[in-house]
């Protein structure tokens, strides 16, 4: 079998690369598959994936879907959505569904997104930032003994206050049950609420509640502005750098995500257009037959 990296343009390599990771995530263990790992990995993992893939979103139930999880969207323990178990075998019946952090030590039982916006990390009632309150279940404060577990006071875009926002787990029947997409299938792992892809801006942002991304060209701007809203409580700004790091993560994941769907639109587009045309072929050739 042909390895994988060597005698191929920087870029294929590069984009293999990446495509890989998206694949894998950090089920290697930090040490590369060889080819045959790798499609031993693909063969194992893509068909419970595909089949089993959990949507992730936040927002106020009946509502619109305020915000689409990402591999990179970060959870109430600090660790991202791709380090949390995303795939499973079989899923649970129970609802709802926890999705536990897979970081060595962190206590979270079950992924929660905190609603933000702009450069300040978000606060509780107490003061407190989210840090300073335990990931366990419960989140009580570390710094003081007033505080009865997290509870932001901050006000969400879609008018509704952090606290009747739930972050929601949700199989594709669930998904489609609500009448929300669905998107394609992909083998990419923690995908969580990815489906259009403009899907990473905040749901009263893109101003499309489908999730199929109708507004990707003025995300850019967009996006930009919700980061320089500021929150009315003046919080310090000690999260700035973190917000904007996971901002430009989830970005990348976007363009990553975009552009693989561009692919694959344009070699199905190709592939409709051979199909058709050998069909007209047979067609033909049958018809001088006569
Ligand atoms: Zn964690
Ligand atoms: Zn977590
Ligand atoms: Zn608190
Ligand atoms: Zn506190
Ligand atoms: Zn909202």
């Amino acid at each position: 079998m042909e390895r994988i990296i060597i005698d191929r343009d920087a870029s294929v390599a590069i984009e293999e690369y990446l495509e890989y990771r998206r694949i894998v995530g950090d089920d290697d263990g930090g040490r590369l598959f060889v080819p045959e790992e790798y499609e031993e990995y693909k063969r194992k993992v893509l068909p419970a994936r595909l089949r089993n893939r959990l949507y992730v979103s936040c927002g106020v139930p009946g509502g619109i879907d305020c915000k689409l999880i990402g591999p990179e969207t970060p959870c109430f323990c600090s660790h991202r959505y791709k380090q949390h178990q995303t795939d499973f075998e079989q899923v649970p019946e129970e609802r709802p569904l926890a999705l536990p952090c897979r970081v060595r030590g962190c206590r979270c039982a079950s992924y929660l997104y905190v609603l933000q916006s702009g450069p300040q990390a978000a606060r509780c009632r107490c003061k407190h930032s989210a840090q300073d309150h335990s990931e366990a279940p419960g989140h009580l404060c570390g710094k003081c003994s007033t505080c009865t577990g997290f509870h932001s006071p901050y006000t969400c875009g879609c008018g509704q206050p952090s606290s009747a926002h739930q972050t929601l787990v949700e199989t594709r029947e669930e998904r489609e049950g609500r009448g929300r997409p669905v998107g394609r299938d992909v083998p990419y792992a923690a995908m969580g609420g990815l489906t259009g892809f403009s899907s990473l801006a905040d749901g009263y942002l893109r101003l499309d509640p489908s999730g199929t991304g109708a507004h990707m060209p003025a995300l850019g701007s967009r996006f930009e502005e919700a980061c320089s809203v500021q929150t009315s409580d003046g919080a310090g700004s000690s999260g700035a750098e973190c917000v904007e790091d996971w901002r430009s993560r989830e970005d990348r994941d976007m363009a990553f995500f975009e552009r693989r769907y561009q692919e694959r639109l344009k070699m199905e587009k190709a592939a409709k257009q051979k199909a058709s045309s050998s069909k007209a072929k047979t067609r033909s050739e049958r018809s001088h037959r006569k």
